[in-house]
């Protein structure tokens, strides 16, 4: 029989036959997808503003010429286990690298939760914490933030408790409020609960502490680097989990077999080659920050909050948050994330840190637009 499979434009049979089969709490989840949408400054994903130095791909280029393309790559190079240990300041045995930190996010809930296990999490942040814990048929937690979105960590672990939560998840600085926890914040979840504490460190290289230095002294500690942002490497994929290192071997265990590529690998150990290059980007990209925050603070009908990340929230009261994302795109070219439709950010666009040009544009931009809305 030919089937409407070779034929795109032939009807697709109902598929509720198949859709049965999957796990309910998985269907009522929504997916996680950004529409593309073309715009002159891409301020919405959080990524680094300017690609790698074309003298850095040339190096990762001829040096993935010349490796065995026909050969599995090796799990982690020496070199670079070596170089990550060095750079995060943790034992090589302790680090797993991922195809993305998304990975590590995944493979360490799979390996910890069974159905019905609990997961604490503060809210807003990273929307994957909570699709993925669905997926593996845990209970999500959410727990509000304070004002200005501080972290509540009390709340955070007296929920935990309560809950009795099996792993504990947070981003610090936190997607999307930018706010930060201390490391010994972190290390009061971890101590004043029986949970696993996942650490998702992503846009430390901008701002806040690191709980790295204190993972020896906790088994139940899981810290989440990218190379996604500061490093500059999105679209090559790059992750690194730092825990315990039986910790790590268990949560390889749930990676699949060579999912990190050859050409990612190699990325990764020229990139972190060049670390004063990151830094230095790192920095442009902080005053970069602190250069738009201050400004836009200076108009009215707008609230602007304090970020340690790559990124910063403002709250518009002048105009729905819906009408300024629009109007950014339609009369300026720029692409910001419209993150009001979460509890706790109603009102609020989130906007990736560019270049200086970039931020040039975006406080041009504003003044443009709250000097209308106020005059
Ligand atoms: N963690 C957080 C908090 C993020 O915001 C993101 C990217 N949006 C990731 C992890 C994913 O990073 P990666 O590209 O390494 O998968």
């Amino acid at each position: 029989m030919t089937t409407a499979v070779t034929d795109p434009a032939a009807p697709v049979v109902d598929a509720s036959d198949g859709l049965r089969l999957i796990k309910p709490a998985v269907r009522a989840q929504p997916a996680y997808t950004l529409a593309v949408q073309p715009a002159t400054r891409k301020l919405n994903q959080n990524e680094a503003p300017s690609d790698l130095e074309p003298e850095l791909k040339a190096e990762i280029l001829a040096r993935v010429a010349a490796a065995p393309w026909h050969r599995y790559p090796e799990f982690v190079p020496r070199a670079l286990a070596e170089a990550l240990a060095t750079h995060y300041g943790w034992v090589a045995d302790g680090i797993l690298v991922g195809n993305g930190s998304n990975e590590l996010i995944q493979a360490t809930l799979s390996v910890v939760l069974d159905r019905d296990d609990a997961v604490v999490a503060p809210a807003p942040t990273f929307s994957l914490y909570r699709l993925l814990t669905s997926v593996y048929g845990g209970r999500y937690h959410p727990v509000p933030f304070g004002p200005d979105f501080r972290f509540d960590v009390d709340r955070l672990i007296a929920t935990a408790n309560e809950v009795e939560a099996k792993a504990v998840v947070v981003n610090t600085p936190n997607n999307p409020t930018g706010s930060v926890l201390t490391a010994a914040e972190v290390l009061r979840i971890v101590e004043e609960t029986d949970a696993l504490v996942l650490c998702d460190e992503a846009y430390l290289e901008f701002g806040g502490e690191t709980v790295i230095p204190r993972l020896g002294d906790h088994p139940r500690l899981v810290v989440l680097r990218t190379f996604s942002k500061a490093m500059g490497m999105a679209g090559l994929r790059f992750g690194v989990a730092l825990a315990h290192p039986a910790i790590a071997r268990e949560i390889a265990k749930a990676k699949l077999p060579y999912n990190v590529n050859l050409v990612t690998l190699v990325a990764a150990e020229v990139v972190m080659g060049h670390a004063d290059t990151i830094a230095r980007r790192s920095a442009a990209v902080v005053a970069g920050r602190e250069r738009a925050i201050a400004a836009l603070r200076q108009l009215p009908g707008l609230t602007v909050y304090d970020s340690a990340a790559n990124f910063f929230v403002v709250r518009s009261h002048a105009m729905p948050a819906r009408t300024l994302f629009a109007r950014l795109l339609d009369e300026h070219g720029i692409l910001v994330r419209d993150v009001s439709s979460n509890a706790g950010l109603e009102e609020c666009l989130r906007i990736s840190v560019g270049t200086d040009d970039d931020v040039d544009a975006v406080i041009a931009a504003f003044t443009r637009l709250y000097g209308e809305t106020t005059r």
